[in-house]
């Protein structure tokens, strides 16, 4: 089985001339600008913010490629991951023809991006503790499947997935596996970065969404082949990444220490949080995390997060997701936020049970 990129992707996909950026018809640095319409006074704001941005990204990405150890061009930066998932569905999957395989409980964005692209999901649920099922996931696929989403370590659930599994479907897909490792500085698992040279099917997402403590910034990263990443560059809107994005996210690149700081510290926090949850009697099991939250499971998961809110202290309700029933996935917080999630937790529960 081989995988063929120009094949996969929706055909007029391949046509599509991209739009050309004042950027990109003169890419000097000095000289005066009138180009671009932009305000030449500069902003209303203390900051200046008037001129465009780089549309590639350029000083950010060799930065990235630097730490990350894989080529510039095989980099794509996008609003957000949603933005690159988006982007993947448009590229590859016919509205109404074509489909993907999505592994419950997982992320949600997945299938709201093909619902919103009208792209039909099959889904295989992961087993008991959360692993694949490779041989039945394949049985799903069709001429029609482009796009498998695994999610390691995985969302709501907080595991990583066995590797030869991921690998499995790699080799036997001929459409793109998708490896979203938004938790993976979390984890004692390498990524899956060390694979792209020898799978041109895989797609690693990460984001600054996390570890990095940049949610609100909004940068999504995709590494693929060079192939993959240029179809994305090229059906992105064209400033997708704002200049105050790209200026911040280079300063937090040159802080490599203060993220591992960080990391270690909700570590920590994971574990003390752990700790302490296994001594409620009343908490039948705390799923094995290698992510920045816990899945854990109790009676009445739903009356308990109800009664938190009442609290003011807010964790995510899952008692209604596939596999996960009676769990609240709670985020690790500092120890402040930590002590009051279980102090609230301790008063709720001589109330409830
Ligand atoms: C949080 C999260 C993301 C991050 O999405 P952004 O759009 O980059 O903020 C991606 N995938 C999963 C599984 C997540 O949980």
């Amino acid at each position: 089985m081989s995988f063929n990129l120009n094949k996969l992707l929706r055909p007029h996909i391949l046509t599509i001339a991209p739009y050309t950026s004042a950027r990109d018809e003169y890419t000097g640095k000095i000289g005066v600008f009138l180009d671009a319409n932009e305000n030449p006074y500069g902003s209303v704001t203390d900051g200046n913010h008037n001129r465009y941005p780089d549309p590639y990204q350029i000083d950010l990405k060799s930065k990235l490629s630097e730490i990350k150890g894989i080529a510039p061009d095989q980099i794509f930066l996008g609003n957000g991951s949603d933005e690159a998932i988006d982007l993947l569905f448009r590229a590859l999957c016919n509205p109404g023809k074509d489909n993907v395989i999505l592994l419950p409980p997982t992320y949600g964005m997945y299938e709201v991006s093909a619902a919103i692209n009208d792209v039909e999901t099959r889904k295989v649920a992961l087993t008991e503790d959360f692993q694949l099922q490779p041989k039945k996931i394949l049985e799903k696929v069709d001429g029609n499947t482009k796009i498998i989403f695994v999610c390691s370590p995985n969302n709501p659930s907080g595991n990583k997935v066995k590797r030869e599994d991921i690998l499995f479907l790699i080799k036997n897909f001929t459409g793109v596996v998708v490896v979203d490792e938004a938790y993976i500085d979390f984890s004692d698992e390498p990524s899956f970065i060390t694979e792209l040279d020898e799978n041109p099917n895989l797609l690693v997402m990460q984001t600054f969404s996390k570890a990095w403590g940049l949610a609100s910034l909004r940068l999504g990263m995709a590494f693929a082949s060079k192939e993959i990443i240029s179809i994305l560059n090229k059906i992105k809107p064209p400033y997708n990444i704002s200049g105050l994005t790209q200026e911040t996210v280079l300063e937090a690149l040159g802080n490599l220490e203060k993220v591992n700081r960080m990391i270690t510290d909700i570590l920590e926090e994971r574990d003390y949080l752990e700790d302490k949850l296994i001594q409620f009697p009343f908490v039948q099991k705390i799923f094995p995390s290698q992510a920045n939250f816990l899945l854990v499971k109790m009676p009445h998961a739903t009356q308990i997060y109800n009664e938190l809110i009442e609290r003011k202290v807010i964790v995510r309700n899952r008692a209604k997701v596939l596999l996960c029933e009676d769990c609240l996935r709670i985020s690790v917080g500092t120890r402040e936020e930590n002590i009051a999630f279980l102090d609230a937790l301790e008063k709720v529960s001589s109330k409830i049970i």
